[in-house]
């Protein structure tokens, strides 16, 4: 942290709200036992009362003018099995987004170096994938990893679900962070997504866990749910012991074909609401403005910076949908003084382990993940409108 920053620190850390009650000391403190009340008064707060709070809390645990820059790299698209109601991968919806085959891995190394002079620390690879599966394409992904850990930027995956001993083989290669969003509560959850359970999504982040990879885990607002939902979803990554050092808010893009297709963008107060209250509950997790960030202006996420978000995915695209542009997000950062953060501030630099010298080998596993396949009647009817249109 800056030491302009610690002065301010200083400043801050004796000042409890006495308008709302509020002893930012004690609420700094990292808890496992949140509420979905609790959550709710936060998130209903007073816009003036909640920002403060939130970025009192942020100033104790971050540096305030520094964000983490990452970059989403679609490494295989599309042709996805699974029915998550938001995503236009999904084969099942008629979206009109190819599916393609999984990238060379001299195909990622440039598009890292690429990022990597745009300002980015990170690169996060995601698969339209349901879980990984051992054989050739998996030991082509940990050459990915491999490769970009030596150009010495944090490497993050999202590849669907994994299990321990392929989290394991993950971890050997150097990666850093694995990506595995809980999406929303687990009520809203089944009304969004039936080829997987909630439990599924607990249980991949449990397997990440016991390696030394950090978890990066958030979720999608604007699908339709309801507040309590969104309070939901912090109980569930709040519960998280550790709490995940990473989670994306997203505000739903709202594909055309999709499911979701009709919902109404996400109002930029309902964001910074998120946002804060993120903050609040994982105070020590760096909160990501993730989708969305196009339908933001200037302003509206210079908002939610201040109220705690000090991550952004950079790159004109985020996976398949549009993403500002890197030089727009750098004038941005310079109006607002705002550094990118350098790689392996947080935590150390995992060695690579080469595949000759690895400890894991393949098992071949077939793990029962769940398939409840109950109905969503939207889902079906944005299925049956694909097969209208062929
Ligand atoms: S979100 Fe992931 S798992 Fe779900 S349909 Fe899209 S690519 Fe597949």
């Amino acid at each position: 942290m800056g030491k302009d920053n610690n002065v301010f620190n200083r400043e801050v850390t004796s000042i409890n709200n006495p308008h709302c009650g509020i002893n930012s000391d004690f609420m700094s403190k990292v808890r496992h036992n949140w509420t979905k009340e609790e959550i709710l008064e936060i998130y209903n707060r007073p816009m003036m009362d909640l920002l403060y709070e939130a970025a009192t809390i942020h100033r104790k645990q971050h540096d305030p003018n520094v964000v983490q820059v990452s970059t989403l790299l679609s490494i295989k698209t599309g042709g996805c099995s699974e029915d998550c109601g938001y995503c236009p991968q999904a084969a099942r919806y008629h979206t009109g987004v190819e599916g393609n085959d999984l990238m060379t891995v001299n195909h990622v190394k440039a598009q890292a170096l690429r990022a990597r002079e745009g300002g980015s620390s990170r690169v996060c690879m995601g698969a339209a994938w349901r879980n990984v599966k051992d054989g050739p394409e998996f030991d082509q992904v940990l050459d990915m990893v491999r490769t970009i850990n030596k150009l010495d930027m944090e490497v993050c995956c999202t590849l669907g679900m994994v299990t321990e001993n392929q989290a394991q083989r993950l971890a050997e290669a150097g990666l850093y962070a694995y990506n595995h969003n809980l999406d929303s509560s687990e009520e809203y959850y089944k009304e969004v997504i039936s080829t997987r359970g909630y439990q599924d999504r607990l249980d991949t982040i449990d397997n990440v866990r016991k390696t030394n990879v950090t978890v990066c885990s958030g979720g999608i607002i604007g699908m339709g749910e309801n507040i309590e939902d969104r309070a939901g979803m912090l109980v569930a990554l709040s519960t998280l012991n550790p709490q995940p050092e990473s989670t994306p808010i997203n505000a739903l893009v709202a594909v055309e074909g999709t499911p979701l297709e009709g919902e109404k963008p996400v109002e930029i107060w309902d964001m910074v609401r998120m946002v804060a209250t993120t903050r609040i509950v994982l105070p020590e997790t760096q909160v990501r403005l993730s989708a969305g960030r196009t339908q933001m202006s200037r302003e509206g996420q210079a908002m939610c910076f201040f109220a705690g978000a000090n991550s952004i995915f950079a790159g004109d695209k985020l996976l398949t949908t549009p993403n500002p542009d890197v030089n727009e997000d750098m004038k941005m950062f310079k109006l607002l003084g705002l550094n990118p953060q350098k790689p392996f501030t947080k935590k150390v630099q995992p060695q690579t382990v080469e595949a000759v010298d690895s400890q894991f080998e393949a098992l071949g596993e077939k793990p029962k993940w769940t398939r409840p396949e109950h109905k969503i009647d939207r889902n079906e009817a944005a299925k049956a409108k694909r097969k209208l249109v062929k």
